[in-house]
């Protein structure tokens, strides 16, 4: 699931999978958890450039291993 989370957020999933992936976003806790930390990593990533605080990568870090490790 995490290379489709990956490319559904990098914009490179097409319609109509786009459309059946934001459904499946919109009632699928876990996956939306999911979603919402790739978000967060990518803001953060771009606001601050290369220079991201090192412990909020690791918190996302661990939160996304976490729902990665629940299957
Ligand atoms: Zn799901």
């Amino acid at each position: 699931m995490g290379r489709v989370l990956q490319a559904y957020l990098d914009g490179c999933v097409q319609q109509p999978a786009a459309g059946r992936l934001d459904e499946h976003f919109a009632h699928c806790r876990d996956c939306g958890l999911e979603i919402e930390v790739y978000r967060q990593l990518k803001q953060s990533l771009r606001r601050s450039g290369p220079e991201v605080p090192p412990a909020a990568l690791d918190r996302l870090r661990r939160f996304a291993a976490e729902l990665g490790g629940k299957g």
